[in-house]
């Protein structure tokens, strides 16, 4: 369960940018890519800041999807299946989107 150890990093993250200010909300990026379980992510942050100085941080996560450009500029949303093929043509592609495990922001009190 890699939530767990994405809550503690994320919770040190948190704490350096805080500054010892009271953490009220956490604004995340998470892409596709970093299969994170949304309700796994939200166990594992109220278990590793319960008790703590961040007790009252709520997460606040924006899911980015899975995207791919290929070399003729198709850009292509992948749902379901993990297939990184452009649906238009041969070209190569690569990964725009989905990579992301961001602190977009933090609210404090
Ligand atoms: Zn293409």
């Amino acid at each position: 369960m890699h939530e767990v150890a994405l809550s503690n990093q994320l919770a040190g993250v948190v704490r350096r940018a805080a500054g010892g200010r009271r953490v009220t909300g956490v604004h995340l990026k998470i892409g596709a890519l970093r299969q994170v379980v949304p309700e796994t992510l939200r166990w594992a942050w109220g278990f590793v800041i319960d008790g703590t100085d961040l007790a009252d941080a709520e997460l606040e996560v924006e899911w980015i999807p899975l995207v791919i450009e290929c070399a003729n500029g198709h850009v292509t949303e992948v749902t379901g299946q993990l297939d990184l093929t452009c649906p238009e043509c041969p070209a190569k592609t690569t990964i725009v989107g989905g990579e992301e495990f961001t602190v977009v922001d933090i609210e404090v009190a």
